[in-house]
């Protein structure tokens, strides 16, 4: 038993239930959405409280919600989606960055020419302990980054950041991990550096690859795999991955394996008919429409099923 924080206030873990542990409700750039964006508030609201009941009535209960500095996270329009639905929304903090930390923090921090001790934890702590901002609403875990470029000087210094703020909460942490480059592992050396358990690191993005032995690796050293980007078949086939979880499975690792889509309800990358026609099945309502199914059809049992979506989620809090 953990409390966990949502949008609408704490819930105990076990009240957590059908859990998707990596979708975003708006990814939206705030200073493009100003100079830019044809943004109707009222509209993108509406739909968004639409697909998220729309993912409650297929049977989720849950979404873990890493858009975090760097993504656009604005909580009060969230607190205006999860006022109309019963779906909950955890909410992160963090910074999602490839390489450099934002220019707010090149001049701050340890060493740096106004030499103070690390404003990022200080953000991190304040928006786990205090809430964000003045919304009152209570980040629940932490989320980073290690891309392609690896580990440069603004990847690690964030990676620490949050592991230090992880260290003092408790707060459990995603990583955007990039498999191919099996940046997981060096996620996990740094984490671990700064005393995070392995058992509270979702290394996201490990569903893109379906290479069993690097997953295989990453589960053996405790952390939870992010199966987390189904729909997603430029990156890997929905067949791929559902055969990638089989055999994780099948080897054992069910208690380490945790699902989702990435999906989000607005994403400013893409023109949202283009996206839909390029990727059909990047929404969510694809895990519980075809890959639970396609789960069940090559053997996971119901019981396999349960501790990926239930089970796994709720542990990483508790
Ligand atoms: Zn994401």
């Amino acid at each position: 038993m953990a409390t966990v924080q949502t949008v609408k206030g704490p819930i105990d873990s076990s009240e957590l239930g059908w859990t998707l542990v990596h979708e975003h409700v708006f990814v939206l750039g705030e200073e493009y959405r100003l100079n830019y964006e044809d943004w109707d508030e009222e509209q993108k609201v509406a739909d968004a409280i639409r697909d998220l009941n729309d993912l409650k009535a297929a049977g989720i209960d849950t979404i873990f919600d890493p858009t975090v500095l760097g993504l656009g996270r604005y909580i009060p329009r969230i607190q205006k989606v999860a006022a109309e639905t019963d779906l909950n929304i955890v909410v992160a903090t963090g910074l999602y960055t490839y390489n450099d930390v934002p220019h707010q923090f090149e001049h701050r921090g340890p060493g740096l020419l106004f030499d103070q001790p690390e404003p990022l934890v200080e953000m991190f702590l304040k928006d786990i302990n205090e809430g964000i901002a003045d919304t009152g609403v209570k980040a629940a875990f932490l989320k980073c980054v290690i891309e392609e470029p690896g580990l440069t000087p603004g990847v690690e210094r964030v990676m620490r950041a949050v592991g230090q703020t992880s260290s003092q909460t408790g707060a459990p942490v995603t990583v955007h991990t990039n498999p191919h480059t099996r940046s997981g592992l060096v996620a996990q050396k740094v984490l671990g550096e700064e005393g995070v358990d392995p058992a509270k690191i979702v290394l996201g993005h490990s569903g893109d690859s379906d290479d069993i032995d690097y997953l295989s690796e990453l589960a053996e050293n405790g952390s939870l795999l992010g199966m987390d980007r189904f729909g997603l078949d430029v990156y890997l086939s929905t067949e791929k991955r559902v055969d990638t979880i089989v055999e994780l499975v099948r080897r054992g690792y069910v208690e380490k394996i945790t699902l989702a889509h990435d999906a989000s309800c607005f994403i400013d990358y893409f023109d949202p008919k283009a996206k839909a026609e390029v990727q059909p099945n990047w929404n969510f309502r694809h895990i519980p429409e075809d890959v639970l199914p396609m789960l069940l059809e090559k053997g996971v049992s119901e019981d396999d099923i349960d501790t990926m979506l239930v089970k796994n989620p709720r542990r990483y809090f508790e």
